[in-house]
């Protein structure tokens, strides 16, 4: 074993997919386009992370520490360079293309280097699959076609995914949690549209946002059956951000207040009607808790390649840190453990490709429509208006509901949950044995060890804390619903 971390690190450079995730070898066979991407995809972001993220990640960790809005504008346009917070989006209207496993790979790359600044550059997803979750196809393309020309132009564009409240963020990820709960935010029908009123808190990436979706009910006293989901741009009278919170970790991805005061939102923004609410969200949670999962895989493999470059050059009785035998054996029981989990997030990534939102870009039919039709065309005005046609929205909308059950969305919380649950566990758990072994002198700041720690433990809390994870768990195991 030599300084540079371990076989497959990203310091070390290189891809290796194939080699810790054996069962793509066997779908390259039969996918090989989509299982190269993949691969090219790992090269390029162990490039990223070891070059543009690693070198600021304690920098801005402790910069972040005295100003909690403080973002590091020139690493962000290197993002965008790379189309990074716009990955998602299809190479012909200007992104890169990647589907759930290629940015799963970044994430995992990225997490490794940095939780928080993977966090501030991918979270851009939640507007993506806002959208997605209705798939309405005028508001998917127009969505898209604004970030991306105002990526070339070098402005960067914020979505947010508002649900938390003061009063509790559990709740509003649980329907049997928000049926019992009184949200601060509400929404009144006035002509026109809607007019919010209200607070949520704790939203990533909230005071840069241009586009916050926002979940409020129009009913405080019935939350559950009556809320919906709107989208309201950032530049709304009324709206602003609020305090920008000093986080213990994840420094680098502000989280804030967003207060909501007599906020118009007209009619054609309400995404989610009366009482579809909880159904988007869950939605989203059910592709997101994976994401978070595969970055907390990263984050325990990044905790680990510190700690035995850390043992690998530090002597003690003479021989390395890393020739002690129970260091080997502490090291050896995380490693397994991700090795475990790393297959669990591929198999949730290509599960993801394959029969949730992604198979929508990701079948036969828009695929080959995807190849043909030239770049100009997709992003041709008149387009944009045929696909914001009312009936051709419902069309392709319900289209979607048909290929992604509600069945599916089920499986996928659970999958997701037990991922999210486990794999935070883990990075907090491979933190911590990591600072057993390279004690308070490997501690120092300088190692990066103490960060993961702090990054970790903040990972088990959003998407729901761990906890309601494991309950979500539970209830689609033996069928039971926690009330
Ligand atoms: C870095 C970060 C980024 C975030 N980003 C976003 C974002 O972009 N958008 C967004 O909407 N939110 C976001 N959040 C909020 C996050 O999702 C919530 O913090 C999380 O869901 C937990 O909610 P809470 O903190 O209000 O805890 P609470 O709900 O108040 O829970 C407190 C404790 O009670 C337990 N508990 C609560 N209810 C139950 C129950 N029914 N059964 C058993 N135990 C229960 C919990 O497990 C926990 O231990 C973010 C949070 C952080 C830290």
């Amino acid at each position: 074993m030599d300084a540079e971390g371990t076989h497959y690190s990203f310091m070390g450079g290189g891809q290796d997919l194939l080699e810790y995730a054996p069962v793509l070898k066997v779908m390259k066979k039969r996918f090989p386009s989509y299982v190269r991407h993949a691969e090219e995809t790992q090269a390029f972001s162990r490039r990223f992370a070891r070059e543009v993220m690693e070198p600021i990640a304690l920098e801005t960790d402790a910069r972040c520490a005295q100003d909690p809005s403080y973002v590091d504008w020139d690493f962000y346009a290197r993002a965008m360079e790379h189309h990074i917070p716009s990955s998602f989006i299809p190479v012909k209207l200007g992104g890169n293309g990647w589907g759930c496993l290629d940015l799963l790979v970044f994430v995992e790359e990225g997490c490794a280097a940095c939780y928080g600044l993977t966090a501030l550059i991918v979270f851009n997803m939640f507007g993506f699959l806002c959208a997605c979750v209705e798939f309405m196809p005028g508001n998917l393309l127009r969505m898209m076609k604004h970030m991306v020309e105002e990526e070339k132009k070098g402005n960067p564009v914020f979505f947010s995914w508002a649900i938390t409240e003061p009063g509790g963020g559990t709740d509003v990820e649980h329907p049997a949690g928000m049926a019992k709960m009184r949200p601060s935010i509400e929404a009144k029908k006035v002509p026109g549209g809607y007019v919010l009123n209200g607070t949520k808190c704790f939203i990533t990436n909230g005071n840069l946002a241009n586009f916050i979706c926002v979940n409020a009910p129009l009913d405080r006293s019935r939350p559950l059956e009556t809320d919906c989901t709107f989208m309201v741009p950032a530049t709304s009278e009324g709206f602003s951000p609020g305090r920008v919170e000093l986080k213990c970790g994840q420094k680098a991805c502000p989280t804030a207040e967003l207060l909501f005061d007599n906020v118009f939102v007209p009619e054609e923004n309400l995404w989610a009607p009366e009482g579809e609410g909880m159904r988007h969200t869950q939605e989203i949670l059910s592709f997101s808790r994976g994401g978070i999962g595969c970055g907390a895989v990263g984050l325990a493999r990044g905790v680990v390649e510190r700690t035995v470059r850390y043992a690998s050059e530090k002597k003690i009785n003479g021989h390395r840190l890393i020739d002690e035998a129970w260091v080997q054996f502490a090291l050896a029981g995380i490693m397994t453990e991700i090795i475990e989990l790393r297959h669990a997030w591929v198999n949730f990534a290509v599960a993801i490709d394959f029969l949730h939102l992604m198979k929508m870009i990701n079948n036969p039919v828009t695929g080959a429509a995807l190849k043909v039709t030239p770049g100009g065309l997709l992003r041709a005005d008149w387009l944009e208006d045929l696909a914001g046609i009312d009936l051709v929205g419902s069309i392709v909308s319900g289209l979607k509901k048909q290929m992604v059950s509600e069945e599916a969305i089920e499986n996928f919380i659970r999958h997701g949950s037990a991922l999210k649950a486990d794999a935070t566990d883990l990075a907090v758990r491979a933190a911590s044995t990591c600072a057993d072994i390279v004690g308070l002198e490997g501690m120092a700041r300088r190692h990066g060890i103490e960060k993961c720690f702090r990054d970790a433990k903040v990972a088990q809390i959003y998407e729901g804390t761990n906890q309601i994870n494991r309950l979500d768990v539970f209830e689609r195991e033996v069928g039971y619903r926690v009330g």
